[in-house]
């Protein structure tokens, strides 16, 4: 028995735990996935946004600027890579230069601090790989790129250092209710039960919407394709770059990432299937095309990996966000498309303050005292110095063992990613960065795979990439060629 369940722990639902974590509430996070980050919040673009492409007066509006400023005080409270690098739109001719007025009189009604036209040529005096043909730009100081493995791992973590939990591997697949009341939610795991249930499922809310009786709004899932290049091409440019939106949406963006891969994209390609996340060759010309704009010499040859991403797009282009008034109790969190990353504290902010409008009378929220709002990330050997790698190599020597040598990831990572509830080689791929550099795992798999089936006494041969039945191993070659199986 529960006070909340929340379905879902994407940014949004991470977010709304740790929020609700201020109270004391017996809070219940459930998620089909076997790691997190594992919806639109694992495969994005990362940015928090600026705040000056949403219409005045929409949810988006109403959450972006306040969750900007969230994300720049919390990346220090709960130790997230931020990197503070800024934004500009770029526009190449008048029609462009044009549009950059609207999103400047926009980025001032949201309340987005800062937001300048500048020229073309004082862009590229910071920016000099960009194309010479940008006549004039958007800049926005307040923007940058998160970290969005550490962002959704630290807010989960911190919900759960505050009395959280976090069913992974648990399939919500119905929503209990009685007499017009929500009881709670049935999943692959059993009843969770509990009289207040938040969707925040991602592609999926409108699904789960669906179990409460609400089909006022259906999710459209559109795909964005990516390219992630090497870490070495990270100083080709210093902030993010968006091409001018159009109807067809924001365009194509090349961006470093907080680590300082290069990278561009998304596509954004409507799809019947949510959970479709392939790149294709003409998703990803599409790409390439609408980088090489931006950054005519775009070094595409230092590709490492392609990948896509999900959004929740909604019709009405806006956040789906609402308590229903039958059956009590159930909390529509849907819908969250971009920027969704950016707007999720603030969000979680004000389901906070929603609950206790709506329903004091289902759940006591008296303040949490003993809350602690710090959160300390696994460390990060490869951006220490000496001495400091020296001092946590003499107290643990597992962290003198290097297991992912493009990212310099530590043994001693690994274990403590373990600790923290890894299960799977791309749950310590998302909480250590192992396997995510230029050999993208080819080195480390192994070794991640052997400590994992060590440290939590799995046979080697039932160790998972990502759940399920993603086994890496799945018997002994030449027992395959007695088969006749190859
Ligand atoms: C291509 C792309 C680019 C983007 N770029 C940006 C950006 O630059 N900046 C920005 O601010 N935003 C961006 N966004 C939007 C942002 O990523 C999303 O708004 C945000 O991640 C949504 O988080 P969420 O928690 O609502 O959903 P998700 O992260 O999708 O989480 C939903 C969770 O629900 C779980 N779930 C679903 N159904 C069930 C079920 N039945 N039972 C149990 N669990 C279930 C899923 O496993 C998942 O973990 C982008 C999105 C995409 C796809």
């Amino acid at each position: 028995m529960y006070d909340i369940v929340i379905i879902g722990s994407g940014i949004t639902g991470s977010s709304i735990a740790r929020q609700l974590s201020k109270y004391k509430l017996r809070i219940a996070v459930i998620d089909k996935a076997s790691e997190l980050p594992a919806g639109a919040s694992r495969a994005n673009s990362s940015m928090i946004h600026g705040g000056f492409d949403d219409k005045p007066g929409t949810m988006k509006a109403k959450f972006c600027v306040p969750g900007n400023k969230l994300w720049h005080r919390l990346k220090d409270t709960l130790d997230v890579h931020l990197d503070e690098c800024g934004s500009y739109v770029c526009a190449f001719n008048d029609d462009e230069v044009r549009h950059l007025e609207v999103l400047l009189q926009q980025g001032k009604a949201n309340g987005s601090p800062g937001v300048e036209i500048i020229s073309g040529d004082k862009m590229r005096e910071k920016e000099p790989n960009v194309s010479p043909g940008i006549v004039a730009a958007l800049w926005s100081p307040e923007a940058g790129i998160i970290n969005n493995f550490e962002a959704v791992n630290a807010m989960i973590e911190s919900a759960q250092i505050n009395g959280a939990e976090l069913h992974l591997e648990t399939v919500a697949t119905g929503l209990i209710t009685e007499g017009g009341n929500v009881r709670g939610v049935s999943t692959s795991k059993g009843d969770f039960l509990a009289p207040i249930v938040i969707n925040a499922g991602g592609v999926h809310s409108g699904e789960i919407a669906s179990w409460a009786g609400d089909t006022s709004f259906r999710i459209i899932p559109t795909k964005g394709e990516y390219f992630l290049l090497d870490r070495s091409t990270g100083g080709t440019i210093t902030s993010f770059l968006f091409s001018c939106p159009s109807k067809a949406g924001k365009g194509v963006t090349v961006l470093r990432t907080a680590e300082g891969n290069l990278m561009a994209g998304p596509t954004a390609t409507e799809q019947l299937d949510p959970e479709d996340r392939s790149t294709t060759p003409e998703g990803l010309a599409e790409v390439l095309k609408g980088a090489r704009r931006l950054v005519p010499n775009f070094p595409v040859n230092m590709n490492i990996t392609t990948f896509a991403g999900v959004r929740a797009n909604t019709e009405s282009g806006d956040f789906e966000i609402s308590a229903l008034k039958t059956p009590r109790g159930f909390v529509n969190v849907a819908g969250i498309k971009s920027p969704g990353f950016t707007s999720a504290p603030a969000i979680a902010e004000y389901i906070a303050e929603l609950l206790q409008e709506e329903f004091a009378d289902l759940a006591t929220f008296a303040p949490n005292e003993k809350f602690i709002p710090e959160h300390r990330n696994i460390p990060r050997f490869l951006y220490m110095d000496m001495a400091g790698r020296k001092a946590l190599a003499e107290n643990d020597p597992a962290y003198a063992q290097i297991v992912c040598r493009c990212e310099t990831v530590t043994e001693g990572q690994v274990l403590e990613a373990i600790r923290r509830g890894a299960r799977t080689v791309s749950a310590v791929k998302m909480m250590t960065r192992a396997g995510t550099g230029r050999c993208q795992g080819g080195f480390c798999c192994p070794r991640v795979a052997e400590i994992l089936s060590r440290e939590l006494g799995i046979p080697l041969d039932q160790i998972t990439r990502h759940g399920g039945e993603s086994r890496l191993l799945v018997g002994k070659t030449k027992e395959f060629l007695l088969k006749g199986a190859v």
